[in-house]
């Protein structure tokens, strides 16, 4: 009291009036931060096996079925507290625990997107030059090329054979596969290179992949060095030239997750946008025992490249689920929609003080500042973009103010500096209430992205608490 006392009348008026400035992480106890560190382990094992849509919708559906998930059945009835899963070609999955209410009142949506940036292989991708095997590439989603350069690159993904057969590839990860790299010019020889603008210095068509330097045999024939890769991958594979037409490869950073700094704060790790939003759904879904309103943690495909396709969010698949689930309850998916809530779990750029001119310093998310809920994000004067209404965002925000959840708004970057989208105009059009909440993370879209350990955690605890509404 004797402390009040001292204080002017200004000081106390601001106390009442101002906004005040997250504390971030100095508000935290030791016990909060080791819940975190400890989270933040299964997060990493999570990341390790997860690196391509497919692999995460494997790896979620193993978590959700060692925790008592159930394969979802079409007209089967389910009672409150039950768990179901359903998977969208294997490139969504939609984890669903049955409220008390059901659909009645709604459902309550948590979208995170599994797909990240990278190399595609090309549908002919082989050929030789100079003595060297190569891959040609098509870049998936917004990357600095420059970046994918000279890094070690491990192939993942799926072919399908002229018989049918799918094979599964993952070369790279463990220590004793081989990886793959994208050459880069010596600064002894780059004075050209080193004089274009930066998104220039590297031209997509110039992010070609080693694969092999060695030839066949000692027969006169053309392209032995290819011929040698071919034979290699039909030794292990049984798959010729032609399967790669039907294939879909992707070359991603070969490194694993990684803590960060002398205080093991921090995690870098590849592809965190935005499996750093999917394992905290996931575990949030996993948690949720018998809410109000059945939940759902849905991991959806393609959103790095505008959320086209079958398997991403402007696909009717999430909806007809709802739809099934609705006509179980009696209800029709419209009114369903348009009692639902949905927190359409992505990314923000964390403030970098390196960079602090591309930010407004008042309108950012910081590291360690907790959960970022991002009102909308567009480009070029809120274009392209769902504003979360200020009644939604008025509860959402009691939501974590009363459960002591870390957190914080911002913007994607200043005003006119670029601008992003995330899945939730999507949603919105479906008539259903949506914003943007997701942790912080500096080097987005980098082959080695940042992002800490409290902020992951405080995502969990968001999305956990988001399922009791
Ligand atoms: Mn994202
Ligand atoms: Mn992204």
């Amino acid at each position: 009291m004797a402390d009040t006392e001292k204080k002017t009348e200004a000081a106390l008026l601001k106390e009442k009036l101002a906004a005040k400035k997250p504390s971030g992480a100095l508000s935290l106890d030791g016990e909060t931060i080791a819940k975190a560190d400890e989270f933040c382990e299964g997060y990493k094992t999570f990341m390790k096996s997860s690196k391509v849509e497919r692999e995460a919708v494997r790896t979620a559906e193993k978590l959700a079925l060692d925790n008592g998930f159930v394969k979802y059945e079409q007209g089967a009835q389910y009672k409150p507290g039950d768990r179901v899963y359903v998977v969208n070609r294997g490139k969504n999955i939609g984890l669903a625990v049955i409220g008390k209410n059901g659909t009645k009142n709604g459902v309550r949506l948590v979208i995170a997107h599994i797909d990240s940036p990278r190399l595609d292989l090309k549908p002919n991708p082989v050929y030789e030059a100079a003595d060297l095997a190569l891959f040609k590439t098509h870049y998936y989603g917004g990357i600095k090329k420059y970046q994918w350069t000279a890094i070690p690159l491990a192939l993942h993904g799926r072919i399908v054979r002229l018989d049918g057969e799918c094979i599964d590839v993952c070369v790279g990860e463990d220590e004793g596969d081989p990886c793959f790299v994208v050459s880069d010019l010596l600064p002894h020889l780059d004075r050209e290179q080193a004089t274009k603008p930066m998104a220039k210095a590297i031209a997509g068509e110039n992010l070609n992949v080693l694969i092999g330097s060695r030839p066949f045999n000692q027969d006169k024939e053309s392209e032995q060095v290819k011929l040698n890769i071919l034979n290699i991958l039909f030794e292990k594979y049984g798959i010729t030239e032609s399967d790669f037409l039907s294939a879909e490869l992707d070359l991603v950073p070969a490194f694993p997750p990684r803590d960060i700094g002398f205080d093991r704060s921090l995690i870098g790790a590849y592809g965190h946008d935005d499996k750093v939003c999917a394992y905290p759904g996931v575990m949030a879904a996993i948690e949720a025992k018998e809410p109000d309103s059945t939940v759902i943690t849905f991991l959806c495909d393609k959103e790095e490249i505008g959320s086209d396709g079958n398997t991403g969010m402007q696909s009717t698949f999430l909806n007809t689920f709802i739809e099934d689930l609705a006509e179980a309850d009696g209800m029709k998916l419209r009114h369903v929609l348009a009692r639902s809530m949905c927190l359409s779990a992505d990314v923000n750029a964390a403030f970098d003080p390196t960079y602090a001119s591309a930010f407004e310093e008042r309108n950012s998310s910081y590291l360690n500042g907790g959960v970022i809920i991002t009102k909308y994000t567009g480009a070029g004067g809120k274009y392209d973009t769902s504003d979360a209404s200020a009644e939604y965002m008025g509860r959402i925000r009691r939501m974590l103010e009363d459960k002591k959840i870390l957190w914080q708004t911002g913007e994607l970057g200043k005003v006119d500096g670029g601008g992003g989208g995330t899945i939730a105009k999507y949603v919105a059009n479906y008539n259903v209430d949506v914003v943007d909440l997701g942790v912080p993370v500096l080097s987005m879209h980098a082959p080695f992205e940042v992002v800490t350990k409290v902020d992951v955690y405080m995502a969990y605890l968001a999305f956990a608490a988001f399922f009791e509404m």
